[in-house]
């Protein structure tokens, strides 16, 4: 029985392409539809849910994901989110904190676009519908795949504003490695506390405490 798959695009770098000055630009025409999928055994029905840059994804959006990917799971073997990497690791994160159906949820991106030298955007969809049709995956909560390595959204976090291995886990190092033929896993995600929303509202500033920081910023909030 092949694997089925949903694939949940989002837009971000991913699905972009750099226009005749270079410039990386949003396309109606998101290059992932055009991939021809190499990989046996995987059955891929993808939808282009949203297109928008990363920084433009709010929690709003994010529950709208959890809540396809619960609609959907008993249609499917695993679920893939292309994402833009500004944000790539909060809506990960967010995800991870739901009540998820037990299945590989995988998000990833790019960091070159689709016509970009040594653009990374196909390589790492195809990492990620091999880690997201993987049972292994199941177990260890929402994950980020990107250059080769598997790491666990609680922990991943973006590094560098161009390498194509900007994602990291700095605590303890990616949960696993894909290779030509093999996906290696060395850890296991520990236990989530998980929640089941169904709305969103308010707001939370976020401040950096930073030395000689006065209470004027608070006092304003
Ligand atoms: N600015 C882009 C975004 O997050 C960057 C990327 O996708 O790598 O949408």
């Amino acid at each position: 029985m092949p694997k089925k798959i949903l694939v949940l695009h989002t837009g971000g770098t991913i699905s972009m392409q750099a226009d005749a000055s270079g410039a990386v630009v949003t396309s109606s025409d998101n290059p992932m539809n055009h991939v021809s999928n190499p990989l046996e055994g995987i059955q891929v029905h993808s939808l282009d849910f949203f297109n928008l840059p990363s920084p433009h994804i709010k929690p709003k959006h994010m529950l709208a994901l959890y809540q396809k990917i619960k609609e959907e799971a008993a249609n499917y073997d695993g679920v893939v989110i292309t994402h833009g990497t500004d944000t790539l690791e909060e809506t990960a994160y967010f995800l991870d904190t739901m009540e998820v159906p037990h299945m590989p949820i995988v998000l990833t991106g790019a960091m070159r676009s689709s016509n970009e030298l040594g653009s990374d955007g196909v390589y790492n969809y195809l990492s990620a519908l091999r880690v997201a049709s993987d049972d292994r995956a199941a177990d260890k909560g929402v994950l980020v795949v990107m250059n080769d390595e598997i790491h666990a959204a609680k922990y991943v976090t973006k590094t560098h504003t161009t390498n194509v291995g900007t994602f990291q886990t700095p605590t303890h190092g990616p949960l696993g490695l894909i290779t030509k033929r093999e996906i290696l896993y060395f850890k296991t995600a520990e236990p989530r506390v998980r929640f089941d929303l169904d709305h969103i509202q308010g707001l939370v500033p976020i401040i950096s405490a930073y030395a000689g920081m006065t209470d004027e910023l608070i006092d304003m909030l």
